[in-house]
């Protein structure tokens, strides 16, 4: 299992996400953001805005999307 924080993973918060694949902690944040955006948190609001800027040019959307999982991939693994 590796770790990353919400932060890391283009969040806002310290909450971290454990799992085996860049994909599956993908999909955790996603869903922490998601959760997040329901309450109307604004700091995971705001960085969603950001997200949704960096998603409006597909290039720059999958370039953020390799280098995140590079990071994820050269995390050292815990449990
Ligand atoms: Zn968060």
């Amino acid at each position: 299992m590796k770790t990353m924080t919400c932060k890391q993973l283009g969040g806002a918060c310290d909450k971290e996400f454990k799992a085996n694949t860049f994909n599956e902690i993908a999909e955790m944040s996603k869903k922490h953001g998601m959760e997040m955006f329901k309450i109307g948190d604004k700091p995971h609001l705001e960085a969603m805005n950001e997200m949704q800027e960096l998603m409006k040019s597909p290039d720059a959307m999958k370039e953020w999307f390799e280098n995140k999982r590079k990071e994820f991939n050269a995390l050292p693994e815990n449990d």
